[in-house]
């Protein structure tokens, strides 16, 4: 038991979670990796998928199939039932207010350039302020920047403290009435902070802006409710949360995405179009302009259904603790320094380790198995902050274990040693 090797007890949230039996609805987690079994601690970066999700996809594409909405047919029903039920159940998991609030498109970036692209293209002129956060996704400052270029308008961007976590009092002098929208990840995606994103969107909304939340790292973590939350919009990609690539959300408050116009043109999203004028449905469909990933949107649909049957609190509260004592069989490394240690945080350990390229440490980790991202993470700003370019990062999921993140630690503590 590791309490007998004098680290801390096994955590108390695995006495409440089978983690064993989830592991069972996860096929890839039976693979082998260099002769070793596979260690997934890549999680930030893309989830695996339980079989009820592999499942979904077969059953669509050997019953389902067709495009939805066009076709008076038996098979258009099935698919636009199938495609309306998952957005139904998108809205539900995020508490929107209604299905109409829910937009599909590929993923978190192509959300956020939506946004930028439609509401942004719009609302945002010259002299204007966007305000992100150090701690964002490149997905999160691009489009921005791109948006702020085209205007004229200005990109400000609150500040971290030492341990990672956003400065609410800088935040609160960068707001203004020149304030347009404020863009703010709900987690990092490189360092775990959880952001009070409740604060900030009130806050923002005081100043008058609108107030976006990149939730691509918090759905799978923690219970959201965008209308507790009050978001005008809320963003996030579903390979992160156990469904597959290429789908993602869009939630938008009924009264912003009714009054803001489409950002591509195309079938779907028309009421009628003649050569000398086009009238747009309303939102959703606005948004959602040619034929969309209608397949990988019943799949993410069973995703969250997989989830709320285990229930996101009990995810979370095992995850707190698999955290937890991660973190404490990696602090004590010799040469290892975790970067990213706010009080709030969820699923990310990054670190760099002393004599090593973040690189050779990932190879090392695939020799036994293990599984993580080294590199930058799409979020160069906030490891620059840090004074680096690059840290390795492993990421929990509700399927990993105590027995795994002690592996980790273990190869990461024979590296160190070898060389600290
Ligand atoms: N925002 C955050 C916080 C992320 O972690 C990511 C992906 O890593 C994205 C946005 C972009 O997501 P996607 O690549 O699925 O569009």
């Amino acid at each position: 038991q590791p309490s007998a090797r004098g680290t801390p007890a096994v955590p108390e949230g695995r006495r409440h979670f089978d983690v064993q039996a989830v592991r069972r609805d996860f096929p890839i987690l039976q693979e082998r990796v260099n002769g070793r079994p596979l260690v997934w601690l890549d999680n930030a970066a893309t989830t695996q998928k339980p079989q009820a999700v592999i499942d979904r996809l077969a059953y669509f594409y050997a019953h389902e199939n067709s495009n939805i909405h066009r076709a008076a047919h038996e098979l258009a029903a099935r698919a636009t039932d199938a495609y309306e039920g998952a957005r139904n159940k998108v809205a539900r998991f995020l508490g929107a207010s209604s299905p109409e609030e829910i937009v599909f498109v590929r993923g978190a970036t192509e959300a956020i350039n939506l946004v930028a692209q439609s509401w942004g293209r719009q609302n945002v002129r010259e002299g204007d302020e966007i305000i992100v956060s150090h701690l964002e996704h490149h997905a999160n400052i691009v489009p921005w920047q791109m948006l702020a270029a085209e205007k004229g308008a200005k990109l400000r961007v609150i500040p971290v403290d030492d341990s990672g976590q956003v400065r609410l009092d800088e935040y609160q002098k960068l707001l203004s009435d020149r304030t347009r929208i404020v863009s703010v990840t709900q987690v990092s995606n490189a360092l775990g902070t959880i952001v009070p994103v409740r604060e900030i969107v009130e806050m923002g909304h005081r100043a008058g802006a609108k107030v976006l939340i990149d939730g691509a790292q918090a759905v799978s973590h923690l219970r959201v409710n965008v209308r507790a939350l009050d978001a005008d919009f809320y963003v996030f990609s579903g390979h992160k949360i156990f469904g597959p690539t290429g789908i993602g959300v869009v939630y938008g408050k009924r009264e912003v995405l009714e009054q803001t116009q489409p950002w591509q043109g195309g079938g779907n999203m028309i009421q009628d179009v003649t050569f000398e004028k086009t009238v747009y449905h309303g939102a959703p469909a606005r948004f959602e302009a040619g034929t969309g990933n209608i397949a990988d949107a019943v799949g993410l649909g069973a995703a969250l259904d997989y989830l709320e049957r285990l229930g996101l609190e009990n995810v979370a509260a095992y995850e707190h603790d698999l955290l937890e004592y991660a973190t404490s069989l990696l602090r004590p490394i010799p040469g290892l320094r975790l970067i990213g240690t706010a009080s709030e945080k969820t699923s990310v350990l990054s670190f760099v380790l002393q004599g090593y390229q973040t690189e050779e440490v990932g190879k090392a980790l695939n020799q036994e198995g293990i599984a993580v991202r080294s590199g930058h993470h799409c979020a160069q700003p906030i490891l620059r902050r840090f004074g680096v370019e690059a840290t390795v990062r492993p990421s929990l999921a509700f399927y990993n274990t105590c027995e795994e993140v002690e592996l980790l630690a273990k190869v990461v503590n024979r590296l160190a040693r070898a060389r600290n």
